[in-house]
């Protein structure tokens, strides 16, 4: 099976499996796994922030963010396609007691004007806006990337009105790769970054959520709270560690792989729009002879599996298991649709 469905299929590669069979473990409840501990502080030094905290997912880390940064009755600030609002289950009322303010953002992506205007007055019939979150890049944008004048832009605004920035960066490194960017940016910009490893980096489980020494502090006790504190982790941390040092720039393989794949698809007569494809995401619009459960049907009678994420849209993700000859040969299948 060639399986496009998602970054989060990938299984680790030999190399990290060796690397994690070795790794050093403890206790991390007690703070005493050394890998863990080495993850969390090399990944909040690569953002130039003071702490970290690995957690099991990007669910985790985003969840933890946002019930460290609001009290209950509090308001956030996101896109309407986020990932916090959208998958994570309803959590922000669940694990938060907040509500949502939802923005009609172009492709995953707002702007400072538009958190300028959603923010409420301080009057006490309102709900008290408290923090804003970015997704970068945004999966439901077709892995689209913010502009880094734009992000600046938001964070003056949360900067005139006391609020918090978090960035929800399950994809972050696709970004800083496709746009050149350094992690040291982001650091210094979001008051808290969550970054996903078990994503592009391909690592089996495991999310880093990033921030201040108090910040951190304050979310290790939520991550208890919410199940999360793992015993001997150092194994998953492991993996992280070999997935920052060496999975991050191969990131643009999967990038080209993405562009190779969209420009046959845009070639079809029952492909329609495709969104711009920046990163490892292709969102394409079916049309025509074939809806979008009809080609990802024929697609898998191929042994290709891409998911129908609406009645007309497919979704294709490339990452670390797509291998060149894989991309050939469904580009091959695709022309012979
Ligand atoms: C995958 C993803 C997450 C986290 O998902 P988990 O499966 O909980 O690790 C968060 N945000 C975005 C945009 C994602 O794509």
């Amino acid at each position: 099976m060639i399986d496009f469905r998602s970054d989060t299929v990938t299984k680790p590669t030999p190399a990290m499996l060796d690397f994690m069979f070795k790794a050093k473990v403890g206790d991390d409840v007690f703070g005493e796994d050394p890998s863990v501990n080495e993850l969390e502080a090399m990944s909040a030094d690569m953002f130039g922030l003071e702490a970290g905290l690995f957690c099991p997912s990007g669910t985790m880390t985003n969840q933890i963010a946002i019930k460290t940064h609001t009290q209950p009755g509090d308001e956030l600030i996101c896109d309407k396609l986020s990932h916090i609002y959208q998958y994570e289950g309803g959590g922000i009322a669940f694990n938060s007691g907040c509500s949502v303010r939802l923005i009609e953002g172009y492709r995953g992506r707002i702007t400072a004007e538009q958190v300028k205007v959603a923010i409420n007055p301080d009057d006490v019939h309102k709900p008290h806006t408290s923090l804003v979150s970015l997704e970068n890049t945004a999966n439901r944008g077709g892995g689209s990337c913010y502009n880094f004048d734009d992000i600046q832009q938001v964070k003056e605004v949360c900067l005139q009105n006391n609020l918090k920035l978090h960035l929800d960066g399950a994809r972050l490194f696709n970004a800083l790769i496709a746009k050149k960017e350094t992690a040291k940016q982001y650091g210094a910009t979001f008051d808290t970054i969550s970054i996903c490893l078990s994503k592009g980096l391909g690592i089996p489980v495991g999310s880093v959520l990033l921030g201040s020494k108090d910040f951190i502090k304050k979310a290790r006790r939520i991550r208890k709270v919410f199940g999360g504190g793992m015993r001997q982790a150092g194994f998953m941390a492991a993996a992280g560690i070999y997935a920052l040092q060496h999975h991050i720039n191969r990131l643009a393989t999967d990038h080209i792989h993405a562009q190779e794949i969209a420009a046959v698809l845009a070639t079809k007569d029952f492909v329609g729009e495709i969104f711009p494809v920046e990163t490892n995401i292709i969102i394409f619009e079916v049309k025509g002879r074939l809806s979008s459960q009809q080609l990802s049907a024929k697609l898998k009678e191929h042994n290709i599996l891409a998911i129908a994420i609406s009645p007309t849209q497919v979704r294709i993700v490339v990452h670390l298991d797509i291998t060149a000859a894989m991309v050939t040969e469904t580009i091959q299948v695709i022309k012979s649709l």
